[in-house]
């Protein structure tokens, strides 16, 4: 069967001489794994689109349970990432943290979410300290781990006071109310943090970058991101490591 979609290239892997085996987020039935054969050779037709990162309208053959490319025309490369690696490797982080959360069935905002991200990235030119930890907790809020952030799931006061985020359960607390608490660890968000999760969680998706935060509150706020991420996936990312160590 022939279908037409739109998809994002989250991963490549080599196949063969002259293949690759994309993870493709399509915009009608969610995450798909899609052989590009001879995308690998020179001329071929598929070679520019069959790239982490492209965005392009394709072209697909489903034939018992196996997907190929046939077609592809490119919406968008987002060529810029490709000549920064900070940015590279950042969006290589996110396409991966997609890749563990998306689902075999369509979902349109974690695709428009990521393409958000890369054109943030690539084309708004938004600094990646303020890109990675609110493309994580949008990410993770789409995906079923939305966190609790409006009032103190202890004692109910909005604004919590001295607000922290608890990972294993996703909800915000006051800091003094962190004994009422069953274990596992708080992070520390502080006001303008707390406000910026909420826009992050609750606000329009059109708007996820419109804010900016003091130095001090966007590293509480990134610390509380990557902290809840790997709590709740309970995994590492081998992107974020590499991330990490630039
Ligand atoms: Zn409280």
């Amino acid at each position: 069967m022939h279908w037409q979609t739109e998809g994002f290239v989250l991963r490549e892997a080599l196949y063969r001489e002259s293949d690759k085996i994309l993870t493709v987020l399509t915009r009608a039935e969610g995450k798909c794994t899609v052989a590009a054969r001879g995308a690998r050779r020179s001329g071929s037709p598929l070679t520019a689109a069959a790239q982490p990162f492209v965005y392009a309208h394709m072209t697909l053959f489903t034939y018992r349970g196996r997907c190929t490319l046939d077609d592809a025309e490119i919406i968008d490369s987002f060529h810029a990432l490709r000549a920064d690696i900070e940015r590279l490797s950042l969006a290589a982080y996110l396409a991966e943290l997609c890749e563990a959360l998306a689902g075999e069935v369509a979902d349109p905002a974690l695709l428009d979410l990521i393409l958000n991200a890369c054109h943030a990235l690539a084309r708004l030119r938004k600094p990646p300290a303020l890109v990675k930890p609110a493309t994580e907790f949008r990410m993770m809020s789409i995906c079923g781990f939305q966190p609790a952030v409006d009032a103190c799931s202890v004692c109910g006061r909005v604004p919590p006071a001295e607000p922290c985020l608890h990972l294993n359960q996703g909800s915000v607390h006051c800091a003094a109310c962190r004994t009422g608490l069953e274990g596992g660890l708080s992070r520390t968000l502080g006001a303008d943090a707390w406000r910026a999760l909420r826009h992050i969680v609750y606000g329009d998706a059109k708007r996820l970058y419109a804010f900016t935060l003091p130095p001090g509150a966007l590293a509480a706020l990134t610390t509380a991101a990557e902290a809840f991420v790997l709590t709740q996936l309970e995994r590492g990312f081998h992107t974020l490591d590499f991330y990490k160590k630039l």
